[in-house]
């Protein structure tokens, strides 16, 4: 049996926010429109309550897609007026998809992993857009050490769903224990891994730390690459 490592992507590998100003900022600039910190800032505060909305279930995903850019020409300078907003959102990923940021340490973190720990395999679990994610992926060299990708977009339903993880095991094809969700969401990974019965490790926690572990019954947290690396490894040896 190997050690099956789940990753979430956004801010547990790759820097989805570093990704996004830059994507945003060139396809705003393109179109003639104004780009700054402030309008990033807004676009990146309503396009959150859009995805936790989406993951209750009450907008579809291009629901999502149009809304963040009808808004985000709200904001901006510059005639919007021919602007198409899925068009946008389309040209959008297209150009965050070749814009991938790694988290500092990741790839250093994952090489290692590979390298050292018995068995593992590395898989990603994320809810967003197949060809923004792994154009991430890939564009940083994170690929070569992957061993399969799961998103959303692609399998139809979205972390925390427990259907979500089901597909997840089946194409791993080996036993739950075997599995363990890293990430950084409460609301999708940590959520998730505990409505699919998989052990957890909630990546870079904030807030009140205590009262979370004990909601979402989270089994390890870790503030570093060295921590995760640590509890990696040693979960690693206990499990048979
Ligand atoms: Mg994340």
């Amino acid at each position: 049996m190997h050690r099956n490592l789940l990753f979430d992507l956004d801010q547990t590998l790759l820097d989805f926010h570093a990704s996004e100003y830059t994507a945003l900022k060139i396809v705003l600039m393109k179109n003639g429109l104004s780009f700054s910190d402030e309008i990033y800032q807004a676009f990146k505060e309503f396009n959150k309550s859009l995805w936790l909305e989406l993951e209750k279930g009450t907008i579809t995903r291009e629901e999502l897609f149009i809304k963040r850019f009808e808004y985000i020409f709200g904001k901006c300078e510059g005639d919007s007026s021919n602007l198409d907003p899925l068009k946008t959102n389309d040209e959008f990923i297209k150009t965050m998809s070749v814009n991938g940021v790694l988290m500092d340490g990741a790839l250093d973190f994952v090489k290692r992993v590979k390298a050292e720990i018995q068995k593992a395999r590395i898989y990603i679990a994320s809810n967003g857009v197949t060809i923004n994610a792994k154009g991430r992926i890939a564009s940083t060299g994170l690929d070569q050490y992957i061993d399969d990708i799961f998103i959303s977009e692609d399998l139809g339903v979205t972390k925390p769903d427990p259907e979500f993880f089901d597909v997840c095991m089946e194409r791993i094809g080996e036993p739950r224990p075997s599995c363990i969700m890293i990430g950084d969401s409460l609301t999708s990974d940590m959520l998730g891994a505990k409505n699919a019965h998989i052990t957890s490790v909630w990546f870079m926690p904030s807030g009140d730390v205590k009262e979370a572990m004990l909601e979402y019954n989270i089994d390890y947290c870790a503030t570093s690459f060295d921590e995760l690396y640590e509890i990696l490894e040693k979960w690693s040896k206990e499990i048979v």
